[in-house]
């Protein structure tokens, strides 16, 4: 764990108030300490569970070296001797399961279908349709130049070699790689622990679900919102309701999540006026490393690390990241900021989301010197090339947009204004949200 004081110094090299959010990103990935406990698991638990140490092949695969095709299975030798035309006699068979076994002459051969064995002495495969039966079926007869010696042969080895390393630590498993460990024959692997978020909204105007919406209150999405988010990641989620707009009571709320917790999830209450009640509160049992980012929407977002004890340094800490409460907001700093940190958290080793390039339909408008994630409806074109048009309203109130909406359309921290046709980077929804 790293001491207060190395967190201080990272923190205190930068502005607090108005931190670019590259900034922003490079500081919480300090802090995104993986967690350390692993589990053993059945391969069918591992799917989405971040792999804990390389897996090395045990074994060649394939096994043996086998026909890719249905044909004939002969020495390459035959090919040289044959001429123009090769003769060969059908000594045997061999199906995938059901090797042949005798000795292959280099005027044999044997039929063979795919992922048979290759019988001794074969190197070639010659697939039947290239392929003539004679003397009544004894024999195969094909063009010398219909195959190249040691074709149509998939090599021991050849998707696998016994002792490569089959995947690595950090990769979060897909159904490719629970197929690929159970060709190896393993059936259990070693994942990371599942990493522990805590959340709750904050806001005396919010009601949960089930509860009449009173003059002035609205329903608490956010809280639904951070869920699926979470559970897209894997993450364990522990949900701790809503929280009044009051010091004692989110202190309270704080130090629980705190304790139970590896990172602590809050939205709401860090906007201007309240900001400064936050971070007193940190400061008293935590650290604050900035609470303000140039980035719209997501402005008002606080970062450090809070304490299950009454002082900093007392009790278990917890990242934690003061999500700002308009729900737009909330999604696009957990895209930006929250997410690359939770899933080094866990261990995983995590790839940039694509960006693409794409030609704006309309003028944006973009105040320089912050980076906006504005929400767009993105489209190809009959070439292939993508063009985007930004959902009507940007207002991070505005929850619909991003339900509307398939990708950001993000606007770099030193552009200005966009002309129609000027082009653009989107962030494409798909298998993110
Ligand atoms: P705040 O950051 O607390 O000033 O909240 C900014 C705006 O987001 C206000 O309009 C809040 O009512 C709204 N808001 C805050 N938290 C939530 C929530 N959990 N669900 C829906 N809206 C919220
Ligand atoms: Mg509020």
């Amino acid at each position: 764990m790293t001491t207060l004081n190395e967190f201080s110094r990272c923190v205190a090299q930068y502005d607090p108030h108005a931190l670019p959010v590259s900034a922003a990103q490079a500081i919480v990935r300090q802090w995104a300490a993986p967690v350390t406990s692993v589990e053993r698991v059945p391969l069918r638990d591992a799917l989405d569970r971040v792999l804990a140490a390389d897996i090395v092949s045990p074994i060649d695969v394939p096994s043996h070296d086998n026909s890719a095709m249905d044909g004939y299975a002969f020495n390459g030798a035959a090919l040289a001797a044959g001429g123009s035309s090769v003769e060969l006699t059908v000594i045997g068979k061999a199906l995938a399961g059901h090797p042949f076994t005798g000795r292959v002459e280099t005027t044999q051969c044997v039929r063979v279908m795919t992922g048979a064995c290759m019988p001794p002495d074969c190197d070639t495969v010659v697939p039947q349709e290239l392929v003539e039966r004679t003397a009544g079926g004894d024999s195969a007869r094909f063009a010398g130049n219909a195959v190249a010696a040691g074709a149509t042969r998939r090599r021991a080895g050849e998707d696998l070699a016994r002792g490569q390393a089959a995947l690595r630590a950090g990769r979060i498993m897909r159904a490719s790689d629970l197929g690929l460990l159970a060709s190896l024959g393993i059936g259990e692997v070693n994942v990371r622990r599942r990493l522990r978020v805590a959340f709750f909204s904050t806001g005396d105007e919010l009601r949960s679900l089930g509860e009449p919406l009173d003059p002035g209150s609205v329903y608490d999405s956010n809280r639904y919102t951070l869920f699926a988010m979470l559970r897209r990641l894997n993450i364990d989620t522990l949900d701790l309701g809503v929280v009044r707009d009051e010091p004692a009571a989110m202190e309270a709320a704080l130090r629980c999540a705190a304790a139970s917790a590896d990172v602590v999830l809050t939205s709401g209450g860090v906007s201007v006026g309240e900001a400064d009640f936050t971070r007193q509160l940190l400061h008293t049992f935590g650290d604050v490393a900035f609470w303000s980012l140039a980035m719209r929407p997501g402005r008002p977002l606080a970062f450090g690390r809070v304490w299950s004890g009454e002082r900093p340094g007392a009790g278990l800490p917890a990242l934690f990241f003061g999500l700002p409460g308009n729900p737009v907001a909330v999604m696009v700093t957990f895209y930006q900021i929250v997410r690359e940190a939770l899933l080094l958290m866990s261990g995983a080793t995590p790839q940039p989301l694509p960006r693409i390039d794409a030609i704006s339909r309309q003028a944006i408008r973009k105040r320089a010197r912050r980076t906006e994630f504005q929400r767009g409806v993105a489209e190809q074109d009959a070439h292939g090339i993508w063009h985007v048009t930004p959902t009507g309203s940007q207002s991070s109130g505005v929850l619909s947009s991003m339900s509307e909406a398939n990708c950001f359309i993000v606007l770099g921290h030193d552009e200005g204004d966009i002309a129609e046709g000027e082009r653009v980077v989107i962030m494409p929804f798909d298998g993110l949200i």
